[in-house]
């Protein structure tokens, strides 16, 4: 069992920690120094493991191809017979087909007619294409400028025996699940499945069923967070709106805290209403209660509910999204044991200028698509306020603003980060 860091030990990695005053890079240091990935191991049939992760390296037992074989449709040849400057003459002695290796061994002066995936028949190393030949009976004429070893996929080039195919850690994506089928493997072990709880506080907020009455909402966060919880293949638990009552608070941190190895809330941590928030979690935890250098967000709390690493999420529809997307999304997935889990950002430029301060990040709603020049291009959705759902909504990505950047000018490159993948 892994010792559990405490918030001050994950906090002792930064020189000048003020959570009043706290730069996205360091709470993500934070974070990450805080979390562990969590123990217990599965195995899993090759289909239910899509999305989870693999838990210990797979070691390839089998040479996959196991034999060197042809990548195209043609002829397979022994490249020493060929001349240089004209045709080679060959006599097609039989035919090598995908599972239909040929007996017999090619010897100089021969050739063998090969199909695609066939065994590359004993004494040849290169294959011609048919396009290129011509054939008169049982001869085949193949041009010269062949290069020898050409279209032969070589024993071993996909996965070698004894080797890794796919390191632990790894998020197993659909070509995952083809390459362990290649392997000749029914089962893997995984990682179990992470439990996450959460829930919404404010005593304004309705139920989707329930009539609105003045200055109330109906809670939208829920519904975005089980979105977003569900795409990290996490098991849900949704414990519905808590009202801003410090007994309704506890009683339903401490079963959250119980029942789940992660737990998110939403609101409730503004500087408004953190004071009563913060009585109830420094009897349940140890949790820090963080001003972060960030637009839209600010506000968020972290650290830990009993056993459950717990994330306090602003109130602010969008402000939920921006915190789960940088900050959750990359704790939760080092819980769950993954390890390469940072997205890449695309560059594009930039359609219009940006107003933005040195000193904080900015998360701003994008659409990205491809100029009439064939780069990318981006421009923000409408409105940005932090409440504005829609504007995500419209968007395709995400316009980071890094920490130090100033405005940005129109045609100027900035960092996106995309929402869709391919599935
Ligand atoms: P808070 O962080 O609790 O001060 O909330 C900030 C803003 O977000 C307020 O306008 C809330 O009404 C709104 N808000 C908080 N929670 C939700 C929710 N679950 N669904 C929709 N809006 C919310
Ligand atoms: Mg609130």
């Amino acid at each position: 069992m892994t010792q559990r860091a405490t918030l001050a030990d994950a906090i002792g990695c930064l020189s000048d920690y003020d959570p009043r005053a706290l730069a996205v890079h360091d709470a993500q240091r934070i974070i990450e120094r805080f979390v562990t990935p969590v123990e217990a191991i599965e195995r899993v049939a090759i289909r239910e493991a899509l999305d989870r992760v693999l838990a210990s390296d797979l070691i390839s037992t089998i040479d996959v191809p196991a034999h060197d074989n042809s990548a195209m449709d043609g002829y397979a040849v022994r490249s020493v017979d060929l001349v240089n400057q004209g045709e080679t003459a060959l006599t097609i002695v039989g035919t090598a087909t995908a599972g239909r290796p040929l007996d017999a061994s090619i010897g100089p002066g021969q050739a063998a007619r090969i199909m695609t995936g066939a065994v590359m028949p004993p004494g040849t190393d290169t294959v011609v294409v048919q396009e290129i030949v011509r054939t008169e009976g049982q001869i085949v004429h193949i041009p010269a400028g062949q290069a020898p070893g050409q279209n032969r996929r070589l024993r071993g080039e996909d996965l070698s025996r004894g080797k890794p195919a796919i390191a632990a850690g790894k998020r197993l994506t659909p070509a995952d699940l083809g390459l362990i089928a290649s392997l000749g493997v029914a089962e893997v072990p995984v990682r179990r499945r992470l439990r996450v709880a959460f829930f919404s506080t404010g005593d304004e907020l309705r139920s989707i069923g329930e009539a609105l009455g003045p200055g109330q909402v109906y809670d939208s966060n829920r519904y975005t967070l089980h979105g977003m919880l569900s795409r990290l293949g996490v098991e849900i638990i949704d414990m519905g709106v808590v009202p801003d009552d410090p007994q309704s608070l506890e009683d339903a941190m401490r079963i959250a805290g119980e029942s789940a190895d992660a737990v998110i809330s939403s609101g409730g941590v503004s500087v408004g209403e953190a004071d009563f928030t913060r009585e109830v979690m420094a009897k349940l935890g140890d949790v820090a209660f963080w001003t972060i250098g960030m637009r839209p967000g600010r506000p968020m709390a972290f650290g830990r509910i009993g056993k459950a690493c717990y994330f306090g999420l602003p109130g602010n529809p969008v402000a939920v999204m921006v915190t789960f997307y940088f900050f959750a999304r990359e704790a939760l997935m080092r819980m769950m044991g993954a390890t390469a889990i940072r997205l890449p950002y695309v560059r594009a430029r930039s359609m219009y200028g940006i107003r933005k301060k040195p000193g904080r990040t900015e998360y701003q709603r994008g659409i990205l698509e491809v100029g009439t020049d064939g780069s990318m291009q981006v421009r923000l959705t409408g409105g940005q306020g932090s409440g504005v759902l829609r504007s995500m909504s419209e968007a395709n990505c995400i316009v980071v603003l890094h920490h130090d950047q100033d405005s940005v000018a129109a045609g100027e490159p900035v960092d996106c980060l995309a929402f869709d993948g391919l599935v």
